[in-house]
């Protein structure tokens, strides 16, 4: 801020000032008026005089008639440019006041009054309206007058102010830098011990009442009375400016922090001319590439700039010149040592108060490193997507074959979330219940499909197996489940729940898989319909056969007594023939009671009896051994066995199983070969298995399965005797007791003729009696026998 000063003689003190704001600023009532009645008074003439600004002829109103008359002509005079003055008495005053009426620009007259005032009073006023701090030092250099404000700008009262001195030991300055303003050098006694006036000299002083320092510009003008060397007073004039140097401090730091920052980032940092042409030497460029000034001053920076990116460049800093446009490119620049390093440069222009570009500040900035970590982030990327490719292409496949499988699967499939939410549904699973997809997704599954039990109660959710499975993540397998259909009918379903898990372990839905039942239960239904038909008819049959049975004997026996009656009583009364035929009728009563009694106990296997009991297989072939004495006997027979099991069996039908498929072996004999029959056992598991083995005629590969059924036989009863029921008995025996009975045979004329016959039965329990070698294996010839 430039200095107001009192001095009226040092007219460039006021070089600037607003006339109005001094016209304000003037004690005096001053009035402006406009030859078309426009008038304007000053602060003090509307105190003065009451009145505000205002239009038309009326402005000499405010005055008495006599002096407004006076005034009237002095303005008419001062439009046609003449200065006029008249001792007019202001309302209300007593004393006379001088008015000076002067031409104030064209068509324009000003009043000035001037009541008598102490011309230094009006000057404190001035300073006080025109916001400045002013005191008048006498020789000694002690405050003779301050004006109202010159205490408030130093924080101090007036009274703390008026009779002190700048040498005043509580007084504190400081310089701009920060260093210590002595008293003895302020401007006011400066300009007292040398007559010279100081202007505008900055000052800090602590500001008491604020607790801060505060900034002052400070002019001192000394007062010499005519013809006196010496001055004898000292005007001082100061004014705040804290606030534009606060601003300007702030500015210089950010601008500091700015360089500072450019200069950290930076390698170099130039500056041009408003042409683009370096404007004088720029440190940095001549350190970095080499060049002397002589070579870059001389316009040959570009030079140094790479030949391959110079005319691109170029063209983009005339573009940037002619736009005023910042300046934002990247080039290769050659260091002293020949090296191109690749730079990023910017330049913005700087622009002067009326925009135009006065200068460019500009910087280069290495980006190798930025190059080379670009270049190293590219290569990564490629590397990252590559692999996100691949892994994108197999997570693809097996969505697509998990779509795949789900939307084949025969199976419904539904996906729950924590709260039983049904989140995905395959097709099956919609065909099964009859809902759309779109249905079921988002629906609660317990509440949709599975409310009620099968007999139509409602089934609360409390008690769901399912929703059990999403509290407790646990598996489950619910094997007779009801869903029900969007028509309202049952399905009949087996499921399987799995939880499904979030990474800490808590449940967060489950899959449900769910197959229709309804086929199987039917199947099975009628699978066991089947079964109970066929016991009933089976049982049937056996009573029928035992009846038969029963019932035929008593006719029987009837018919074979009164045969042999006859035959005693009257065998010598008949002749040959009739004694053949009687013969032939006794014969086929006999055999008539064999085909009865076999028929008897087929029929009896099979009924209830009493439980298995442990059997050693060696007790019951010894049995039938013994009680086959004859016919091993004779000598063209041997029976061999080894058998040191134990079965748990009943016993009475072990040995007519036995006996028939021994007595098998020693029937049917090859012509002059002696039978030769071994019966031997293995146990695997919970079964052990026996054979029976011989060297007979064997069985014709087509007749090997016909041989187990009723009456079936290969041969003449002439040529082997037999009815027909052993083998039957015997399957039925083995079937009987969980086992099974089949063959393997060779018939002549193989001369590995022969037929073993297996059958299984179970083992007994305890496994120290099948130990094999608590058991004796024994041979039984007929010498033995
Ligand atoms: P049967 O012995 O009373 O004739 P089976 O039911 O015991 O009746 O046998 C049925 C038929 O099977 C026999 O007639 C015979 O033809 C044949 N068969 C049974 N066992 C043997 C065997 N060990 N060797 C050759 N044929 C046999």
């Amino acid at each position: 801020m430039s200095a107001v000063t009192s001095a009226p003689a040092d007219s460039s003190a006021f070089a600037g000032a607003d006339a109005a704001a001094l016209l304000s600023a003037l004690p005096d009532p001053a009035v402006w008026v406009r030859a078309d009645g426009h008038f304007a008074l000053n602060t003090a003439a509307r105190e003065r005089l009451g009145a505000v600004d205002g239009l038309a002829q009326n402005w000499a109103l405010l005055f008495s008639v006599a002096a407004a008359q006076e005034l009237r002509d002095a303005v008419a005079q001062a439009l046609r440019g003449k200065v006029s003055c008249l001792s007019v008495t202001m309302p209300g005053a007593v004393a006379p006041a001088l008015a000076t009426i002067t031409p104030a620009g064209p068509g324009a007259a000003l009043l000035h009054f001037r009541e008598s005032h102490d011309p230094l009073e009006v000057a404190l006023e001035i300073m006080d309206r025109m916001g400045l701090g002013m005191t008048v030092q006498g020789a000694d250099s002690r405050i003779l007058h301050a004006n109202t404000l010159a205490p408030a700008i130093l924080g101090l009262s007036p009274e703390q102010l008026t009779g002190r001195d700048s040498l005043d030991p509580r007084w504190q300055a400081i310089h701009p830098d920060g260093s210590a303003f002595p008293g003895e050098t302020h401007p006011s006694l400066v300009a007292l011990h040398t007559g010279q006036p100081l202007l505008d000299v900055p000052m800090g002083v602590f500001h008491p009442a604020a607790g801060e320092w505060r900034w002052l510009t400070v002019t001192a003008i000394p007062r010499r009375a005519p013809g006196m060397n010496r001055p004898q007073q000292v005007t001082t004039v100061f004014a705040d400016v804290t606030e534009g140097h606060r601003t300007r401090e702030d500015l210089r730091r950010s601008e500091q922090r700015f360089r500072s920052l450019v200069e950290a980032t930076s390698q170099i940092v130039f500056s041009t001319d408003a042409q683009g042409h370096f404007d004088g030497r720029q440190p940095d460029w001549e350190a970095f590439t080499g060049q002397s000034p002589e070579e870059y001053l001389a316009g040959r920076g570009g030079e140094a700039i790479h030949p391959g990116d110079l005319i691109e460049s170029a063209r983009l800093w005339r573009e940037a010149l002619q736009s005023g446009s910042v300046y934002d490119t990247e080039h290769r620049l050659r260091r002293h040592d020949g090296v191109y390093v690749p730079m990023r440069i910017r330049a913005v222009p700087v622009l002067n108060e009326d925009g135009g570009v006065r200068e460019w500040i500009g910087s280069y900035t290495d980006i190798s490193a930025v190059r080379g970590a670009e270049a190293a982030l590219r290569a990564l990327n490629a590397e990252l997507e590559g692999r996100v490719a691949v892994r994108t292409q197999e997570l693809a496949e097996v969505t697509r074959f998990s779509t795949l499988l789900l939307t084949a699967a025969g199976e419904g499939v539904f996906g729950l979330d924590a709260s039983g939410r049904i989140t995905f549904a395959n097709p099956a699973a919609a065909r099964l219940l009859g809902y759309s997809v779109e249905r079921l997704i988002g629906s609660q599954q317990h509440a949709l499909i599975h409310h009620s039990h099968p007999d139509g109660t409602p089934y609360p959710l409390a008690d769901c197996p399912i929703h059990q499975t999403l509290r407790d993540g646990q598996n489950r397998r619910l094997e007779h489940e009801v869903l029900w259909h969007a028509t309202g009918h049952a399905v009949p379903v087996s499921c399987v729940v799995t939880p499904l898990f979030s990474e800490t372990g808590a449940v967060t839905g489950a899959v449900l898989m769910v197959q229709d039942i309804a086929e199987r239960l039917r199947s099975q239904s009628l699978l066991q319909d089947a079964i109970e038909d066929l016991e009933r008819s089976n049982a049937d049959l056996e009573q029928f056969a035992y009846v038969a049975s029963h019932d035929l004997q008593e006719p029987l026996r009837t018919l074979g007594s009164y045969a042999e009656l006859l035959s005693r009583r009257y065998g010598e009364q008949l002749d040959g023939r009739a004694n053949q035929y009687l013969g032939f009728m006794q014969d086929a009563a006999g055999r008539m009671r064999g085909l009865i009694q076999d028929l008897l106990e087929f029929s009896r296997v099979g009924r209830a009896g009493s439980a298995p009991t442990p059997l050693a297989l060696s007790d019951a072939v010894q049995a039938v051994a013994h009680s086959m004495g004859a016919a091993l006997e004779s000598g063209q027979a041997t029976l061999e066995w080894d058998t040191p099991h134990t079965v748990l069996a009943h016993a009475p039908l072990i040995a007519p199983l036995l006996t028939n498929l021994i007595g098998n072996g020693l029937k049917f004999t090859a012509p002059g070969q002696p039978a030769r029959v071994r019966v031997g056992s293995r146990q695997d598991g919970e079964m052990v298995y026996i054979t029976v083995q011989d060297n007979g005629i064997g069985i014709a590969h087509e007749y090997q399965e016909r041989v187990f059924e009723i009456f079936q036989r290969l041969h003449r009863r002439e040529d082997y005797a037999g009815n027909g029921m052993g083998l039957a008995i015997c399957r039925k025996i083995v079937e009987h007791h969980g086992g099974t009975l089949w063959l393997e045979s060779t018939p002549l004329p193989d001369p590995d003729h022969g037929s073993t016959f297996h059958f299984t039965l179970p083992a007994a329990p305890d496994p120290r009696r099948q130990d094999p070698q608590q058991q004796d294996s024994q041979r039984q010839d007929p010498s033995h026998a």
